[in-house]
């Protein structure tokens, strides 16, 4: 037998980022409540009329274009009917035969450009909560503006999926169009997978995976699947056409239903919608906010900045530390150093800051700053850290708290033998065993002599005169 390949082709759904649903005019902020956020219209009352959500257009179209995407000028809504207790109307309203782009990509780093067959906007359902003997449902969902990205059967690995998505994830975040916030359900995706031999063309039997909530269950529920398909064919046994569930917790996948046939959803043209034409002129507009997009941003930190790939993932996982990377590195053009302390000690405030960037108040300027003076052996790291931490939420001047709080690194050789010698000779075990030959014994007589500048020693010049003092 051949070699096996595997297809996957993705499907994505994303909360636009609105104020309001697509079709009325009930908030889409996140509830702690059920049933707050809801109206005759996204509850299916009788009589009622949805009105299209022009931000909901035009941040769909921004997407579009950032996946280079053709879109239709005419586009108009479809009823996607079936029964279901979280949708009040009793059919969806989706885009079907006329969705708003088509034919796009995306690029993942491999350089591979995955095919994108469509986008369009549809409305989302409710959600029902099951207990053990009764069933709960909440509409505050029904009618969020969503957007479903539908890839081509083109990537072949669980690694290469995973790629996509924290791409799409981040072309997504970049322009502004959703949060992307997996854990509150603003993406969601399922898989199609199928095997076939390679170099055939046509797509083997393909098993549909749902319930991956996050990017590791995409990757694992793709990887197992794709074992599991290999050996149901290796063995000759038939596959079928299922959908099946990935349990994270069991790190398997199971069968949901079986689907012989395609579902009949009765679509037709949503009567109570117009047409509507997109017009160039909101094109053009929407384009100004695509600008760089992630990976290409990637490639350019790259290549000018010459940092590590694993730095600057992360540099570009967010824009505005991207953004705030650029003006820091403008200032002071040492972009390894920035990045060391952009990725250390202030990712690590922020993390204390609950990773919130609203409250970071310094500015690149007043950081690079630090880095310089830390590189100038003016601070060490300990005081550039605490200076770090005096002003990052409130931007004060750097001299000025250094000034204030007599930061100022102690290099100078005279003073600092004083406090050597006193270290000496309070501490003659560690001093013992460094002469014996236990070379860590030093460090720890470094550390004394910090503690005693209360961390202002410059750590460099202290361990020379130690070392110098106790060759004697
Ligand atoms: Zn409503």
């Amino acid at each position: 037998m051949s070699k096996l390949e595997t297809v996957i082709g993705l499907e994505v759904h994303v909360q636009l980022k609105t104020k309001s649903k697509i079709f009325c005019s009930c908030s889409t902020a996140f509830q702690s409540g059920p049933n707050i956020n809801i109206c005759p219209v996204c509850c299916g009352y009788p009589g009622v009329l949805p009105v299209f959500n022009q931000k909901a257009l035009e941040l769909a179209t921004r997407v579009c274009l950032a996946l280079h995407c053709k879109i239709n000028k005419k586009i108009y809504f479809e009823r996607k009917n079936y029964f279901y207790p979280d949708l009040p109307k009793g059919y969806q309203i989706s885009q079907y035969k006329m969705p708003l782009a088509e034919a796009g990509f995306l690029e993942i780093p491999s350089g591979k450009k995955i095919p994108i067959n469509r986008v369009h906007l549809e409305e989302d359902a409710g959600k029902s909560v099951h207990k053990e003997k009764y069933s709960l449902v909440d509409f505050n969902r029904t009618g969020i503006p969503l957007l479903e990205i539908v890839s081509e059967p083109q990537i072949n690995t669980p690694e290469e999926a995973l790629d996509y998505l924290a791409y799409l994830k981040l072309t997504l975040q970049y322009i502004g169009a959703s949060d992307c916030d997996m854990e509150k359900g603003l993406l969601r995706c399922d898989a199609n997978i199928s095997l076939r031999e390679e170099g055939k063309r046509e797509l083997g039997t393909k098993v549909e995976l749902k319930n991956m909530n996050t990017f590791k269950g995409v990757r694992d529920a793709l990887g197992y699947e794709a074992r599991r398909q290999e050996s149901v064919f290796k063995k000759g046994d038939r596959l079928f056409q299922e959908t099946r569930l990935w349990d994270a917790d069991k790190a398997r996948t199971s069968v949901m239903r079986t689907k012989e046939e395609a579902h009949d959803y009765r679509y037709f043209p949503e009567p109570d919608l117009l047409d509507f034409f997109v017009p160039q002129e909101l094109i053009d507009r929407q384009a100004k906010f695509v600008g760089e997009r992630p990976l290409e941003k990637r490639v350019r930190f790259i290549e000018k900045y010459q940092l590590p790939e694993r730095e600057v993932d992360v540099i570009i996982s967010n824009i505005w530390l991207a953004d705030f990377f650029e003006e820091a590195v403008k200032v002071y053009s040492e972009p390894k150093e920035i990045s060391n302390w952009l990725l250390g000690p202030f990712l690590e405030q922020l993390n204390n800051l609950a990773g919130d960037v609203g409250r970071i108040k310094i500015s690149p300027a007043n950081f690079s700053k630090i880095v310089k003076y830390f590189s100038q052996g003016k601070l060490n790291n300990i005081t550039a850290k605490r200076v770090l931490c005096a002003v990052i939420a409130t931007d004060e001047d750097i001299d000025k708290v250094i000034e204030d709080q007599g930061l100022h690194q102690v290099s100078d050789q005279e003073q600092l033998s004083g406090i050597v010698e006193e270290v000496i000779s309070s501490n003659p075990k560690p001093v013992n065993d460094y002469l014996e030959g236990k070379q860590s014994a030093i460090m720890f007589l470094v550390g004394q002599v910090m503690k005693k500048t209360k961390g202002k020693a410059n750590p460099k010049v202290v361990r020379e005169i130690l070392e110098g003092r106790l060759k004697k």
